[in-house]
C-alpha cells in the first residue's frame, strides 16, 4: 500500500455534517444582506501581489510574512487572496461601479489564505462572509454595517461583545504616529523586543503587545480617539448613536488595532469568549482612501469581514445533515426498472433514491429503514411494490400520500 497523504497543515476539509452548519450559517448571510439591499460578487482566489501590498499595506503582518504568494510562470507575482476588501476595491475600480448610484453595496462568501501559525480557529485556509459599501461616507452606513454583523450573529445564537473605536483620518493619523512614535522611544528600555524593532515600522501594533511591562508602557500612550479633528469627532459621535438608537450596546476601545493598515475612522470588531485565544469573530471599519490608493477615484468605503469557521464555533451551530428520501427504490434483477422509477420520481418533484450499494434485498430494506425513507418501493421478480402493497403508479401514489 502507498503512504497515506495527508492535508496541509493549517487547512481542513469540510465534512457533510459540517456543511449543513456553515450552509446554516451562509443561508442566514444571505437572507439579511440581500434584505438590506447588498448584492453578491465573487473576486478570484489570486490577485496580483501588488494589490495586497499596496492595498492591505507594506508594514503589516499580512503582508510581510502570511501571503502565500508565487510566480505565475510567466515573471508575474500572484498572491492568494488574504482579504477580500482590496480585491473588492479593484473589482469596484475595473468594472468602473463608480458610475452607477452610490453607494454600491456588495458582499461576498469564500476562501482567503493567510500563512499563519495554526491553532483553534485560526487556518491557513479559511471562509469568510464579508460586506462592503462604496461611495459614502454617511455614518449610517457604518451604522447599518455594524447592525448587520451584530444580527446576524445574534440571529445564529452567538454571543459577542463589540469594541469601536476612530482612528481619524490619514493626516491626524500620520501626525498621532509620529507621537507616539516618540513617546515610545522615550520609553524604548520599558519595551519589549518585537515592539521596539517596529517603532518606526507600525508604532500602533505596540497596543496589541502581550508583553506585561509593554503594556504598563501603553496604558499611559496617548491615544488617537482624543486627537480627532472637529469632522471625524462628528462623524463618531453619529456612528456612536446611531448604534445607541438600535440598541446594540458597544465599549469604546481605543487601543484597537487591526492588522490591515487601509482604514480611516470607524473600526470596530466583535469578540466572543467562547473562542479562547482568537476570539475575533468579525470586524472591519472605513477605508476611505483605499479605492484611490490602488488607482480608482476617490471614494469613500466601509466594510466588515467575519469567518465562517469562528461563527460556526462561537454559535454552536448545530444543523442535521440527512433530509430522509420520499421514495427509496430496492430492486433485485431489475435495476433498469429501479432506474428508470427513481428519475421519474425525481423529475415529479420527490426526494428519491435508487439502491446503489450491491446489498440484498434483506439488505436493502433494513438500508431504507436505517435512512427513514418515507416510502419503499420494491421492484423484483414477484412484481413491484410500495410500502408491501402490490402498486402501479408508484410516483402517483407517493405524491398523493
Ligand atoms: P481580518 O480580515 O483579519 O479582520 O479578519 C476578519 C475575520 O476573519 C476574523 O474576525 C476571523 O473571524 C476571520 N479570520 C481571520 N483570519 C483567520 C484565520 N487565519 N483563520 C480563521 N479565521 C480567520
Amino acid at each position: 500500500m502507498s503512504a497515506k497523504i495527508a492535508a496541509p497543515r493549517g487547512t481542513f476539509d469540510i465534512l457533510p455534517e459540517q456543511s449543513a452548519q456553515r450552509a446554516l450559517v451562509e443561508h442566514a448571510a444571505r437572507e439579511l444582506l440581500e434584505a438590506a439591499g447588498y448584492a453578491r460578487i465573487e473576486t478570484p482566489a489570486f490577485e496580483a501581489t501588488e494589490l495586497f501590498s499596496r492595498g492591505v499595506g507594506e508594514a503589516t503582518d499580512i503582508v510581510q510574512k502570511e501571503m502565500y504568494s508565487f510566480d505565475d510562470g510567466g515573471g508575474r507575482s500572484l498572491t492568494l487572496r488574504p482579504e477580500g476588501t482590496a480585491p473588492v476595491c479593484r473589482a469596484y475600480v475595473e468594472h468602473g461601479m463608480h458610475k452607477l448610484p452610490a453607494p454600491v453595496k456588495l458582499y461576498y462568501l469564500g476562501p482567503f489564505f493567510r500563512a499563519e501559525r495554526p491553532q483553534k480557529g485560526r487556518y491557513r485556509e479559511f471562509w469568510q462572509v464579508g460586506a462592503e459599501v462604496l461611495g459614502s461616507d454617511d455614518p449610517a452606513v457604518d451604522a447599518e454595517l455594524i447592525v448587520l454583523l451584530h444580527d446576524l450573529l445574534k440571529r445564529l445564537g452567538a454571543t459577542v461583545r463589540l469594541r469601536l473605536s476612530s482612528l481619524a483620518n490619514a493626516q491626524t493619523r500620520a501626525a498621532y504616529r509620529e507621537e507616539l512614535a516618540a513617546y515610545l522611544r522615550a520609553n524604548e528600555h520599558e519595551l519589549s523586543e518585537t515592539v521596539r524593532s517596529r517603532i518606526d515600522l507600525n508604532p500602533l501594533r505596540a497596543f496589541d503587545s502581550d508583553d506585561l511591562r509593554t503594556q504598563a508602557v501603553m496604558a499611559k500612550a496617548p491615544r488617537l480617539i482624543d486627537r480627532l479633528d472637529s469632522e471625524d469627532a462628528k462623524h463618531f459621535a453619529e456612528v456612536r448613536s446611531l448604534l445607541e438608537l438600535a440598541g446594540i450596546p458597544y465599549e469604546i476601545d481605543s487601543t484597537l488595532v487591526r492588522g490591515l493598515d487601509y482604514y480611516t475612522r470607524t473600526l470596530f470588531e466583535f469578540t466572543s469568549d467562547a473562542l479562547g485565544a482568537q476570539s475575533g469573530v468579525g470586524g472591519g471599519g472605513r477605508y476611505d482612501g483605499l479605492v484611490e490608493l490602488i488607482g480608482g477615484p476617490p471614494t469613500p468605503g466601509i466594510g466588515w469581514a467575519a469567518g465562517i469557521e469562528r461563527i460556526v464555533l462561537a454559535a454552536q451551530v448545530s444543523a442535521t445533515r440527512d433530509v430522509p428520501p420520499d421514495l427509496y427504490v430496492a430492486h433485485e434483477g431489475r435495476r433498469a426498472d429501479a432506474f428508470t422509477l427513481t428519475l421519474a420520481a425525481r423529475t415529479a418533484g420527490l426526494r428519491a433514491q435508487m439502491e446503489l450499494g450491491g446489498r440484498s434485498l434483506k439488505g436493502q430494506l433494513k438500508h431504507a429503514e436505517r435512512i427513514s425513507a418515507r416510502h419503499l418501493a420494491i421492484l423484483d421478480a414477484q412484481g413491484t411494490r410500495l410500502d408491501g402493497k402490490p402498486a402501479e403508479d408508484i410516483v402517483r401514489q407517493v405524491l398523493s400520500a
